[in-house]
């Protein structure tokens, strides 16, 4: 029988209690899912620092050394246990936040420990929070005194490469000697496993679930599956899967774990991207697009005689894409990320009159209805007299408007329909549908657009024009997102989509001055707000609403009303929130754009893409507590006039120093892919804006798209190539890559909505 299928139950050391606990919080039933779960770093035990070498910026070090003297610090959240730890060379605090009792009572003073930790700086003085401590036992005493004199020897960074002589435990696997001692002790990098609450009351530390890894090698004496084809593992110049799963818990060196990591990184994007890949050429094969190779008196008409400004060189080049796609007889399916206020609505009308030249109808979807109603009017507003007609169709036409409305889309006199989520509805029929535009739909992952894409098929099952057999004509699709998603995530969560990007502003835009400022002072933030109030300019204050704590954001929201209404006695003030219906919402939002209200306070429902020129200062508060694409976003709601406007960022006093990171960050940029890239590395992934519902991305075990740019680059170019050299998947070398891809499919939820 195959190890990797047993149950965990009956590995050595774990039993029916823990396997119940491994399964419950890691979701391990076999021996296969623990080689599976890997470790999130590891911890150099090849040599012992001096305390008079710590610095602040030191990764993980491990220290041996006596404890002086314990101190009890600070009161209520700050308060603390720090130990003074000492090897003779300086001394170092050790520090606990938690377990403050525990840690008092099981450690003793002048015995000798083993400290590991990250050190860092705190008040001026470097520390080690909740560090590893393990007692010095006789027999350790010989290893000790060896790694002591070696770290003399060779003073260099963490992955040194050990030189094999404490790494008897991965070697003796692969060459079936029987390992002596605890191989995780005898290992230089010790692999550090997360556990989680629960686990560790059931004595399932880290420490115990790398004793289960060793113990699982055990067994496993056959070299493990190869999962890609050899050619690929040639080319790549990539680690065998077995060498590398068995590195990547124990590495023999340095080195053999960077090669691992690569390794298991580039398999895991590799089939991430081939599955994106594939389904996007499986698309291609059984759809067609309909070809609109004409440049007529629409497109022509409004070029010459309509349009208001130059397009910026950006708009030029997404308008030539566009036509390209639209020509080349394939269905168009593009992304198209620009920045707010880049000019997204002027290029999806360029492309919209290149359809309606060619016979076409078409349908721009938003996401709000107030959305909708603007770039209706925005539009009409650009055609002025041509004879291109624009209708509304939202939640709210009802009765004869409709009717009339429904029947005019099918004798094809409405040239562009703009509309909710209610366009996509069954009895909305077109007469020709060549073209959806999709306006802010950042928060669409492959699996949700798939669904969309279906709506899409219902909405073109009316097609006059349909092709013979499995090709279907389906209408273009132009996907607009005014939040620039870094290109790993872009090329992960819309990698079936071709991408355009409008990376320039339109000419002669003042850049908005952010400001960052402590809520203690706030008179000299309203003292500016009056300022700008005087000068007849609107303004912007918004509170988060975070799910969980819903009920005192929302009184936070409401103090934060009653404060402005007494303090902006002359004015009128908005309120929105996600409790009002979506009628009252709207009814409020278009007295501020009309300037009937002065200030609008609200939640980030004002997030997307609604314009009032004149308003010209954004407050945001409690700003820790919003994403750095949504501080993005929300700025853009200023900025669009001709006046300076301005974006205050209000915290408290009091903030982490990565909470002034990301705020700096705002003050100092406003490009926005240059914040999203940040945002990226400061969050990792996972917590990204507008991505947590599209979730495929983030059930990554090992590979980071924060910061694994180059590797992700690397796979998905080998995905392709595989992609295209094989489109029938009848070449054999490849058969593994399919058989591996169908199982993952299976496990994995998120690859399976995609087809
Ligand atoms: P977004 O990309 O955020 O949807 P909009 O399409 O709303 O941006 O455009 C923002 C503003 O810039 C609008 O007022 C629009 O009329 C204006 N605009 C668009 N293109 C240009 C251009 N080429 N030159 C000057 N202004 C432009
Ligand atoms: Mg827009």
């Amino acid at each position: 029988m195959n190890p990797l299928s047993q149950d965990i139950k009956y590995l050595q050391g774990v039993g029916p209690n823990r396997a119940a606990t491994l399964e419950k919080e890691l979701a391990i039933k076999t021996v296969g899912d623990l080689l599976m779960y890997y470790p999130y770093k590891y911890v150099d035990r090849s040599r012992f620092y001096k305390v008079c070498e710590i610095d602040g910026n030191m990764p993980y070090v491990q220290l041996i050394g006596q404890i002086l003297s314990f101190e009890s610090m600070g009161e209520g959240r700050a308060k603390r246990l720090v130990a003074h730890f000492s090897d003779g060379t300086g001394v170092i605090d050790l520090v606990w936040f938690q377990g403050i009792k525990n840690a008092a009572k099981n450690y003793d003073c002048r015995r000798p420990y083993i400290v590991f930790g990250k050190p860092t700086v705190f008040n001026s003085r470097i520390n080690i929070a909740h560090p590893e401590i393990e007692t010095v036992r006789p027999e350790d005493t010989a290893r000790i005194e060896a790694m002591k004199l070696r770290s003399e020897a060779h003073q260099q960074n963490l992955f040194d490469e050990g030189d094999g002589e404490e790494l008897t435990m991965t070697s003796g696997i692969s060459t079936n000697t029987t390992p002596t001692a605890s191989p995780t002790i005898k290992s230089a990098l010790r692999p550090a496993y997360n556990t989680t609450e629960r686990m560790k009351k059931g004595g399932l530390t880290s420490q115990a679930m790398a004793k289960l890894t060793a113990n699982m090698m055990k067994l496993l004496n056959q070299p493990l599956e190869e999962t890609l084809p050899p050619y690929m593992v040639e080319r790549h110049m990539l680690m065998s899967r077995d060498e590398a799963v068995r590195n990547i818990h124990f590495p023999q060196s340095a080195d053999h774990l960077r090669r691992a990591q690569v390794r298991l990184k580039f398999e895991e994007l590799f089939y991430v991207q081939l599955n994106i890949l594939r389904y996007a050429r499986d698309r291609i094969k059984k759809y067609g697009g309909i070809v609109m190779p004409k440049v007529g008196d629409a497109f022509n008409g409004f070029y010459h005689n309509h349009l208001p400004f130059p397009l910026t060189g950006a708009q030029k080049r997404v308008v030539k894409e566009v036509r390209t796609d639209i020509c080349s007889g394939r269905q168009m399916n593009r992304l198209l990320q620009g920045d707010v206020g880049s000019g997204k609505t002027l290029v999806a009308l360029l492309c919209s009159l290149l359809a309606i030249d060619n016979g076409c109808q078409v349908c721009i979807m938003a996401p709000t209805e107030i959305l909708a109603e603007q770039h209706v009017e925005t539009l009409r507003k650009f055609l002025g007299d041509m004879p291109v007609r624009v209708e509304l169709l939202t939640g709210s036409v009802k009765g004869k408007k409709r009717e009339s409305l429904l029947h005019d889309l099918i004798t094809g006199s409405i040239n562009i329909l703009v509309g909710t989520h209610a366009v996509i509805e069954d009895n909305v029929v077109f007469s020709r549908l060549g073209l959806v535009v999709i306006d802010e739909q950042h928060r669409f992952g492959v699996a949700q657009r798939a669904k969309l894409w279906q709506k899409n098929e219902l909405a073109s099952v009316n097609q006059t024009q349909q092709a013979n057999g499995t090709t279907r004509l389906c209408p273009h699709v132009l996907v607009m997102t005014a939040t620039p998603i870094p290109r790993t995530l872009a090329m992960t969560l819309y990698g079936d989509l071709d991408v355009s990007v409008i990376d320039e502003l339109p000419p002669g835009r003042k850049p908005i001055q952010t400001i960052h400022q402590f809520d203690s002072h706030r008179k000299s933030l309203y003292a500016s707000m009056h300022k700008q109030l005087q000068m007849g300019r609107q303004i912007y204050v918004v509170y988060p609403l975070i799910k969980e704590s819903e009920k005192i954001d929302i009184k936070n929201l409401e103090d934060g009303y009653e404060q402005i209404c007494a303090e902006f006695k002359d004015y009128k003030v908005s309120r929105v929130h996600g409790k009002l219906k979506p009628a009252e919402k709207d009814e409020e939002m278009k007295r501020f754009a009309a300037g009937e209200t002065h200030i609008m306070v609200a939640t980030t429902v004002i997030e997307v893409g609604v314009n009032v020129p004149n308003a010209s200062v954004m407050v945001i508060e409690n700003a820790e507590r919003f994403g750095l694409s949504q501080l993005h976003q929300l700025r853009g709601r200023v900025g669009r006039g001709a006046d300076q406007s301005y974006c205050i960022l209000v915290t408290n006093y009091k903030i982490s120093s990565d909470t002034r990171k990301r705020i700096q960050i705002m003050v100092d940029s406003t490009d926005g892919f240059e914040i999203a890239e940040q945002d990226l590395k400061l969050r990792g992934p996972g917590d990204l804006e507008g991505t947590q519902q599209s979730g495929m991305a983030f059930d990554l075990k090992i590979a980071n798209l924060a910061r694994d740019g180059q590797i992700l680059q690397y796979a998905r170019t080998a995905a392709q190539q595989v992609v295209e050299s094989d489109p029938d998947e009848t070449n054999p070398q490849n058969d593994i890559l399919w058989r591996r891809l169908k199982e993952l499919r299976k496990t994995n939820i998120n690859w399976g909505a995609i087809s």
